[in-house]
């Protein structure tokens, strides 16, 4: 305790969070100083490197301090008050409140707030509509509740049929995930899997097109929800559409539950109030810890509850306190504000941005993204995340829709603005931020290939930029940076002198 001892001296009224680090950190210190060396080490390069990752933000210390606790000792398979381990009793209490608070933010009927990631939410969420919509059914017709007590032929045959279900969902080039039924991503092998895109002139959804691909698929789950998609989504319109073919809506909201959780999107554009099922992941614009969650309607209720041992095993117990520990803050007023906040600052950065020179695909935005078209620089989106990354913005390329480029160099950078936003950012930062982009891309050329079959080409991946635009653009963000500190409650100098060689 010598280093918090003394850190308690030198701060006598120290903030609770900030106190608790240094213990933390002194704790860890004392039996892996390299991991110790390394949580620092990203607190400094968070200070120093402005984050415009749209999946990213800054979660609270009393929700960090809520994951790093003796509640991962736990196993809890099951459900609240269902569970195959005796002494879950506090589990149960925590998993519970953070399922009603979940439910209360997002007037949701039902909340499962299990799934250890985005991804394994989307699973679950899979395998809970397959179970209710074929399972079961198949199951009633064959006379038994108990797939373990099936013949080997009726197994099969219900096994035939859960594999044949089809998926519709938003084409990773459009904006969806990975998980949407990409043939890289075990969705588009669990299910015979197709996908919409947005329109090729507008770069918007074109609803009357998704409709019609609906009704010519007639798919086992109609998916909304993206990854780099800029505009709201019309979830009462996909509603209807999935209504009209017998669909079950599925919502992925992993990017902007914030948004929805805030108030942003209402109405017609809040996917809770039309969907069947919801996933989300809730450390994006929710701004909780790195974890997954499902909300969803009576009807999927049972099938979602069987997530653990469908798909995951143990949940993560400490998780989820910090995921209630988020979502209590997210009920809060100030969340609204700050929801909001984050999309006045998206639409001020991209048109900031447009304003310096750059094209914007879609035009704008309505939400907490947007994509830059980096093609008008010469560059490819993988030199301008790189040199952007070098003057101490972090950014990442993303393809644009029906992008000549393909999926690793792309043409576009995603740009995202709930982490400023979390860090107090406004107008005039914005405006600051467009004009260091603006500077950086326009001052930045690509390379020549020297060596090879390409020799004498310009390279897709390396790029030129003198050294004092990069020293300038670097120093801007730092100043910019100093004003805004990351975590300005944790002292870094203290911590570098005390953890770090
Ligand atoms: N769904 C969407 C729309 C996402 O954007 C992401 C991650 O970026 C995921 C799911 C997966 O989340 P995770 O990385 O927590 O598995």
């Amino acid at each position: 305790m010598n280093i918090t001892k003394e850190y308690l001296s030198a701060n006598p009224n120290p903030d609770a969070g900030a106190l608790a680090y240094v213990a933390s950190l002194e704790s860890v210190h004392s039996v892996a100083p390299e991991i110790a060396d390394k949580i620092v080490q990203e607190l400094a390069d968070q200070r120093t490197n402005l984050k415009l990752i749209a999946s990213e933000n800054y979660c609270s210390l009393p929700t960090q301090l809520a994951m790093g606790n003796l509640l991962t000792d736990k196993y809890s398979e099951g459900f609240p008050y269902h569970r195959f381990y005796a002494g879950c009793d506090n589990v149960d209490a925590v998993e519970s409140r953070a399922a009603q608070i979940a439910c209360e933010i997002f007037g949701a009927d039902y909340a499962y707030v299990q799934p250890h990631s985005g991804a394994d939410a989307n699973l679950i969420a899979y395998w809970a509509i397959l179970n209710q919509r074929i399972e079961v059914p198949g199951l009633e017709e064959i006379g038994e509740s108990n797939p373990s007590n099936l013949s080997r032929e009726d197994w099969d045959r219900l096994r035939e049929r859960l594999g044949n279900q089809r998926l519709l969902g938003l084409d990773y080039y459009s904006g969806g995930h990975l998980t949407h039924g990409y043939r890289h991503n075990v969705s588009a092998q669990m299910f015979d899997s197709y996908t919409y895109t947005v329109d090729r002139e507008t770069g918007l959804l074109d609803y009357d097109a998704i409709e019609a691909q609906a009704e010519e698929i007639k798919p086992l789950i109609l998916l909304a929800g993206y990854s780099a998609y800029p505009r709201k989504i019309d979830f009462k319109r996909m509603r209807r559409i999935a209504d009209k073919v017998g669909a079950v809506l599925m919502v992925d909201m992993a990017h902007f539950a914030g948004l929805v959780a805030g108030g942003v999107f209402s109405g017609d554009f809040d996917p809770v109030a039309h969907a069947h099922v919801v996933t989300t992941t809730t450390h994006k614009t929710l701004r909780g810890p790195r974890g997954g969650m499902i909300l969803c309607t009576e009807e999927f209720a049972e099938a979602v509850n069987k997530g653990c041992p469908m798909v995951i095993g143990g949940p993560l117990p400490h998780i989820m306190a910090a995921k209630a520990v988020a979502f209590t803050e997210a009920a809060k007023p100030e969340f609204r504000e700050y929801a909001a906040r984050i999309v006045d600052n998206c639409q001020t950065l991209a048109a900031d941005c447009q304003a310096e020179g750059m094209t914007i695909a879609t035009g704008g935005t309505d939400n907490h993204l947007f994509l830059i078209d980096v093609r008008g620089f010469g560059l490819t989106g993988r030199q301008a995340e790189s040199v952007l990354r070098e003057c101490g913005i972090t950014l990442n390329r993303n393809s644009l829709p029906f992008d000549p480029n393909g999926a690793w160099y792309t043409s576009g950078l995603r740009v995202g603005t709930a982490a400023v936003t979390t860090l107090g950012m406004g107008k005039g930062e914005m405006k600051e931020i467009a004009s260091i982009i603006g500077t950086v891309l326009g001052n930045t050329r690509p390379a020549t290939v020297t060596k090879g079959k390409n020799a004498g080409k310009s390279s897709k991946a390396r790029y030129e930029i003198s050294e004092e635009v990069a020293a300038a653009a670097k120093q801007r963000v730092r100043d910019l940076l100093s004003r805004f500190p990351v975590y300005p409650e944790l002292d870094l100098n203290f911590m570098q002198e005390h953890f770090q060689d």
